[in-house]
C-alpha cells in the first residue's frame, strides 16, 4: 500500500519545511535560509540549516539532508509512508486513499510461498543425504573430493533420489498443493498437465541467500549425464544473477580481508572455504552480473577473479574485469597452473600453496594485456591495431585519474607504440572514461567527490540564479566540465535548460542518481549569497566567468604538462622532428594560458 506519486509531490509543496522543523528545532532566521545547531549531531555553532524555497534543509556539519519527509523519517525514526502521514497532519492535508499495490504484495506472498517449500525440500534432501542407502553414491563422491561431514552441513548439501515423484509426494504431505508444487520451480511442468521432480539422482546445492533462506538450486549428476549441472528457473523468490553462491557465510570475511576472491562454481568455493580461505565468492555459472558486482562492492573494493583457464573461463573472466571496474573496484586475476581450478588445485598443493599464488595474481591490466598480444605479432600494424582496441576498453573503465594513467602507461609500453602524437591521442580518447550511457552500469563509488574550488564555486552560482544559467550554459563547451568530477551535474543543468525543466533538488537527484556526485547537491544548493557582495546580479555572472576561465586554464595546465612530457621523450629518442613539432603546440598553448591567466587570477584554483 502506497500514497499516489501526485499527492505526495503536492504535499511536498504545500508543507512548510520550516513550520514542520520548528516542531523540533529552533530556527533563526538568516538571509533566504533558516539555520540552527543541528538536531542529528553534537554542535556549539549552527550548521544546519533550512531553505524554504528549495524545499530541503542540510547540515554543514554532518551532511544528512533532505526533504521534509527526510526530516520527519529521520527525526522520529519512521518509514516513508509514516512521514508523510505525520506531515501531512501537521500542515492540515487531508490525506488520500492509499493505492493498493496488490500485485505487489501478491508477488511478495509467492516469493513466500516458494521459500517455504525450498524449505521443505532442502531439510529432506539433506536427510536423504545423511541417512539414504541411495544415497551412497553421493557420499562417495563427496569423500573422493575430500568433502567433510562438517562442510556438507555448514553448505547444506542434500541429495535428491532418482524418482519422478518422491519429492513431490513429500511436499504434498507437507501441505503443498500442485499449483503451489509448480510454481517453486522444484518441478517440471509436463505438457499434458501434471509434473515431474526436476532433480533426480543429483547431489544438491541450495543457493542461500544473505538471510540464509534458499532461494534456488544446484544439482550435480552423479552419473555422468550430459548435463553435469541443472539449476532452478527463475521463480518468484529468484531472479538469476541477483545473487552470489557463499556471500552469506562469506561476507564478514571478506569484509575483514578487504577483498574478495571470485570463483565459478559451488566446489571452487567450498573447497577453499573448508581449507580455510573464506573471502570467496562464487558468480554461478552465468557470467557476473552488474547486480552482483554492486553486491559484492558493499563488502569489498578489491577483487581476485580466479576463473578457469579455459577459453570459456578466459572470456568471462575478461567480462568480470569490465562489470567490477564500472563498478569502481579493483581487479586482479590469477590464472593457477596447468588451468586447474580453486578446487583441484588446492586440494593438490594446500592453501598456503593457494595464497602464495593469490599474492601473484596479475593487475587486471596486464592479463588483458596478454590475451591481446597472444597470436599477434605487434610487428604487423593490423595485428598492432586490434591488440590496442582490444586494451584500450579496460583502462577506458578505470575510474581512478592517477591508476588510468599508471595502466595507459604500461600498456603503452607492452604494446610497443613510442609515437607520441599516437599515444597523445589515444590518452585524450580514454581519460574521460566511458560515453554516458555506454557503461554497463552505473558506478557506485565509495569515495568522495572532491571538486575543485572553481567549479564548486561555479555550480553554486548557477544553482542559485536562473537568470545566471540562460546566460553562462550556453558559453559552455563539453570540454570545459567533461573531465571534472561534476560532469554529471553539468551536464544535468545544461538538459534541464535546454528541456526547460525546473531547476531544484528533485530535478537534480534524479538526473544523477547512482553518481556519487548527487551526495554533493545538498551542499551546493544550500549556499546563500548575500546582498553586500555576491547579491548583484553583475557581480555574479562576473565571478561566473572568472570561474569558467579558471577551469579553462586548469585544463591548458594540464595539457602542457602532458606535453611537456612528451616533448622530453622525444627528446630522448632523438626525435628531432617531432620533438619541434610539439615545441610549436607548447608554444601554442602557452600563448592560450598567458591570454586566460589574467582572467582567472582572481579566482583560487586549487582544489577544496
Ligand atoms: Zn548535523
Amino acid at each position: 500500500m502506497r500514497y499516489p506519486q501526485t499527492f505526495i509531490d503536492d504535499l511536498k509543496r504545500q508543507a512548510d519545511i520550516v513550520r514542520v522543523v520548528q516542531d523540533y528545532v529552533q530556527l533563526k532566521k538568516k538571509g533566504a535560509n533558516w539555520m540552527a545547531c543541528c538536531p542529528f549531531h553534537k554542535e556549539k555553532t549552527p550548521s544546519f540549516s533550512v531553505s524554504p524555497a528549495k524545499e530541503i534543509f542540510y547540515c554543514f556539519g554532518c551532511h544528512k539532508g533532505g526533504s521534509v519527509f527526510n526530516f520527519v523519517m529521520e527525526m522520529e525514526r519512521v518509514s516513508f509512508p509514516e512521514a508523510i502521514k505525520l506531515v501531512a497532519e501537521k500542515s492540515g492535508v487531508p490525506l488520500p486513499k492509499l493505492i493498493d499495490d496488490s500485485r505487489f504484495e501478491a508477488k511478495r506472498h509467492e516469493a513466500d510461498e516458494v521459500i517455504e517449500l525450498n524449505k521443505w525440500a532442502l531439510e529432506w534432501w539433506e536427510q536423504q543425504l545423511e541417512s539414504s542407502g541411495e544415497a551412497r553414491v553421493a557420499r562417495d563422491y563427496l569423500l573422493q573430493r575430500e568433502i567433510t561431514e562438517e562442510t556438507r552441513k555448514t553448505f547444506r548439501l542434500g541429495y535428491a533420489p532418482d524418482s519422478w515423484d518422491a519429492l513431490s509426494i513429500h511436499l504434498r504431505q507437507k501441505g503443498a498443493s500442485q499449483e503451489q508444487i509448480e510454481r517453486s520451480g522444484l518441478v517440471v511442468k509436463k505438457e499434458e498437465g501434471g509434473s515431474y521432480d526436476r532433480f533426480r539422482g543429483r547431489l544438491i546445492f541450495p543457493v542461500l541467500d544473505i538471510q540464509r533462506k534458499p532461494i534456488a538450486f544446484g544439482g550435480r549428476t552423479l552419473r555422468n549425464e550430459d548435463a553435469k549441472y541443472i539449476n532452478s528457473p527463475e521463480t518468484a523468490a529468484y531472479v538469476k544473477g541477483r545473487n552470489l553462491f557463499g556471500l552469506h557465510l562469506t561476507r564478514d570475511e571478506i569484509r575483514r580481508d578487504g577483498f574478495a576472491i571470485l570463483v565459478e562454481g559451488f566446489l571452487d568455493l567450498i573447497v577453499p572455504y573448508q581449507f580455510g580461505i573464506r573471502n570467496v565468492v562464487a558468480s554461478l555459472g552465468t557470467a557476473l552480473t552488474p547486480e552482483q558486482a554492486g553486491l559484492l562492492g558493499r563488502f569489498a573494493r578489491k577483487v581476485v577473479v580466479n576463473y578457469d583457464g579455459d577459453n570459456a573461463g578466459v572470456q568471462a573472466a575478461k567480462k568480470a574485469i569490465e562489470i567490477l571496474l564500472a563498478e569502481d573496484i579493483e581487479v586482479k586475476i590469477l590464472v593457477l597452473p596447468d588451468n586447474s581450478d580453486p578446487d583441484e588445485f588446492i586440494r593438490k598443493s594446500g592453501a598456503s600453496e593457494y595464497g602464495r599464488q593469490r599474492g601473484e595474481a596479475q593487475p587486471h591490466i596486464q592479463f588483458v594485456i596478454d590475451q591481446a598480444v597472444r597470436n599477434r605479432k605487434l610487428s604487423n600494424p593490423a595485428d598492432k591495431e586490434a591488440a590496442i582496441d582490444e586494451v584500450l576498453p579496460y583502462i577506458r573503465a578505470v575510474r581512478s585519474r592517477i591508476q588510468k594513467r599508471e595502466y595507459f602507461d604500461i600498456a603503452m609500453d607492452s604494446l610497443r607504440i613510442g609515437d607520441a602524437t599516437l599515444r597523445r591521442e589515444l590518452w585524450q580518447s580514454i581519460r574521460v572514461g566511458a560515453a554516458d550511457g555506454s557503461r554497463v552500469a552505473q558506478p557506485v563509488s565509495m569515495r568522495m567527490v572532491k571538486p575543485t574550488v572553481a567549479e564548486q564555486r561555479l555550480l553554486e552560482l548557477l544553482l542559485a540564479d536562473a537568470e545566471l544559467r540562460h546566460g553562462v550554459l550556453p558559453k559552455l563547451e563539453p570540454g570545459d566540465y567533461d573531465d571534472l568530477a561534476t560532469a554529471p551535474i553539468f551536464r544535468a543543468l545544461i538538459d534541464g535548460e535546454r528541456e526547460g525543466a525546473t531547476i531544484n533538488f528533485d530535478f537534480l537527484s534524479q538526473r544523477t542518481e547512482g553518481n556519487p556526485v548527487s551526495d554533493l547537491l545538498l551542499s551546493l544548493l544550500m549556499i546563500e549569497f548575500d546582498e553586500s557582495e555576491e547579491g548583484q546580479f553583475s557581480a555574479r555572472q562576473l565571478a561566473a566567468e572568472r570561474c569558467l576561465d579558471a577551469l579553462r586554464l586548469m585544463k591548458v595546465d594540464r595539457l602542457i604538462s602532458d606535453l611537456t612530457s612528451e616533448i622530453a621523450a622525444a627528446e630522448r629518442n632523438g626525435e628531432v622532428e617531432r620533438r619541434d613539432q610539439l615545441s610549436t603546440e607548447h608554444l601554442e598553448l602557452a600563448r592560450l594560458r598567458s591570454a586566460l591567466l589574467p582572467k582567472a587570477e582572481a579566482m583560487q584554483t586549487g582544489p577544496s
